[in-house]
């Protein structure tokens, strides 16, 4: 049987210098690999910024102060639909303003991303999350109507109009932010629907709010969103300003919309870490600037 070597030094005599050091050894190649990993991953993450962030877009400082906004009144189709806008809630709580919320449906026609509940109950499951995100989130007041997720087309635009506009006057907003009526972020038409009814109930209101847009990130629209995706971009106003939206707010919300927790990946084939890590920004259009009527 053949013996193997126990010592590839058979002289006997003590290997080169070189051995004698192996830390300093190792340590020239390896510092030098993790630079180079390091600038790679800061180029790679710059890169993958671009992709999901609009370009030169101003950041908000102060919402009380470039708003003018003292009370703020969101105003959505369906749960999950706020945590488009979840770090302009958080900034505006975190100065101290007040923030109200209306969502039309119950988001009881959803697709479950994972399924938690028989579909019948789930309108209570999604009313109960997103009561949950914005009891998270510090609003002052969260108003839900069941007018029938997927059916905001077919009620009357009157009628729509009418009860975002006894909202507006209920509040006292002075600031009101919704989906833009010809893009809706995804366009999903509940989106659009409530978009333009919103428009309309703050047009005609005496207080005169200002009405802004949420928006998503044009560049991950086109590249990411498929045909819709591009269809939204064209359609969307370009952005007027930016804010940081910061991940573990996002992936709470997510968290916390238990049936839609697997929403991103199915939709976007992205984990939220990763998702969250290159879409750092929520983009808002003025609508008095947009050039529409
Ligand atoms: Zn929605």
């Amino acid at each position: 049987m053949h013996e193997m070597p126990i010592s590839e030094n058979p002289g006997g005599r003590e290997p080169p210098e070189r051995s004698g050091r192996p830390m300093r050894r190792l340590f020239i190649p390896a510092a030098a690999a993790a630079g180079v990993l390091f600038v790679a991953s800061v180029a790679g993450l710059a890169f993958g910024r671009s992709l999901f962030n609009e370009p030169g877009v101003r950041e908000l400082k102060s919402v009380r102060d470039e708003l003018g906004a003292e009370r703020l009144l969101f105003v959505f189709a369906h749960p999950d639909d706020e945590i488009t806008a979840n770090a302009l809630i958080a900034r505006a709580k975190k100065e101290g303003l007040a923030v109200y919320t209306l969502t039309a449906t119950r988001g009881e026609a959803g697709a479950q991303y994972p399924p938690v509940v028989d579909q019948p109950h789930l309108g209570v499951v999604r009313e109960g999350e997103l009561r949950k995100h914005l009891f998270a989130l510090g609003v002052d007041r969260a108003t839900i109507l069941d007018l029938g997720d997927g059916k905001l087309e077919s009620r009357d635009f009157e009628t729509l109009v009418g009860l975002v506009a006894a909202e507006i006057a209920d509040t006292r907003a002075d600031a009101v932010i919704t989906f833009h009526p010809e893009s809706g972020v995804s366009d999903h038409r509940d989106h659009k629907r409530i978009g333009a009814a919103t428009r309309e109930a703050a047009g005609r209101s005496e207080a005169a709010p200002t009405l802004y847009y949420v928006l998503g990130p044009r560049p991950a629209l086109n590249r990411f969103g498929g045909e819709t995706g591009a269809k939204v971009a064209a359609h969307q106003p370009p952005p007027a300003f930016a804010v940081k939206a910061p991940a573990r707010d996002k992936k709470r919300a997510w968290r916390i919309h238990q049936s839609q927790s697997e929403f991103l990946q199915a939709a976007w084939g992205l984990s939220p870490t990763v998702l969250y890590l290159l879409w750092t920004e929520e983009y808002y259009a003025r609508a008095d600037e947009t050039g529409a009527p």
